[in-house]
């Protein structure tokens, strides 16, 4: 610290003056509207997602379906025959490396996929899907252009999270609401549910609903819709989860399991019908 700083009585010539301090406002005209957004944000995030189930406590799903958890968010490999499989996303990874361990725990390679079916085009969904050139990339129209990175999401947090490009996947196929997409012996149907973005959807194969950030599952076995903050429309999506419920059960379609992006699984058709 300086002299002047201590109220020294040394002499000192007079350009040594202590000039006046001038308030510096600009910090806190800037800071504190950030600062209060950050918390705004924050609490809502939380909100989002507090009482969630976590993944490894969530029920198991049924033979031929695996879950693979990478940090946040799970994709889920369903066999297709010998040496093949059908991926439900593709991750938040670039390098899609825990995807990649879990083919070869299997003894398979990249090209073993076969089929990508995406959720949706959220950039953690899709971000490893540039590893598997050998797939078929399939989603609904309306949310190609949000997957191929050429327009982002409406929602809040599409909004801070922006494009990007470097976790874009390229569709390959559309597809029609209610098609069924065989692949190898595996059929998967694909059912349009609006709402967490433009075009969502949601994926019935080997007795699982692949739900994708649709809904997420609460940890006392029930279900919530999509966390409002990275969902462009959350009346759609309670709409959509609602009519999903419905075509499921009008259909007699048989499930044992409710899957979700960001949280474990639940059992059965119930929790969705109950929502
Ligand atoms: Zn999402």
């Amino acid at each position: 610290m300086s002299d002047a700083a201590h109220g020294s009585t040394t002499p000192r010539s007079a350009g040594d003056a202590p000039k006046p301090k001038k308030r510096r406002r600009w910090p806190y005209v800037v800071g504190l509207p950030l600062a209060a957004l950050a918390v705004g944000f924050g609490t809502l995030y939380l909100t989002a997602f507090a009482g969630w189930m976590p993944f490894g406590a969530g029920r198991a799903l049924p033979e031929g379906v695996e879950m693979v958890a990478d940090g946040y968010v799970a994709e889920f490999m369903v066999d297709a025959g010998p040496g093949a499989v059908a991926l439900i996303d593709c991750g938040n990874d670039p390098e899609a490396k825990v995807l990649l361990a879990a083919l070869a725990k299997r003894g398979l390679g990249k090209d073993a996929v076969k089929a990508i079916f995406l959720t949706h085009g959220h950039p953690d969904h899709t971000a490893g899907c540039r590893q598997f050139a050998a797939a078929e990339v399939m989603a609904f129209e309306a949310e190609v252009p949000i997957i191929e990175g050429k327009r982002r999401a409406a929602s809040p947090g599409a909004a801070l999270v922006g494009v990007k490009p470097d976790k874009a996947a390229k569709v390959t196929r559309t597809l029609k609401d209610g098609e069924t997409v065989t692949v190898g012996a595996t059929r998967v149907r694909a059912f349009l549910t609006p709402g967490h973005t433009v075009g969502s959807a949601s994926f019935v194969a080997k007795d699982t609903v692949f739900l994708g950030d649709n809904a997420l599952a609460n940890a006392d076995g029930t279900m919530r819709g999509a966390p409002a903050l990275f969902t462009d429309d959350a009346i759609e999506n309670r709409r959509s989860l609602k009519a999903l419920a419905k075509r499921l059960a009008d259909e007699n379609i048989t499930v044992k399991a409710l899957a979700f992006g960001h949280t474990g699984a639940l059992a059965g058709l119930g929790p969705l019908a109950a929502y």
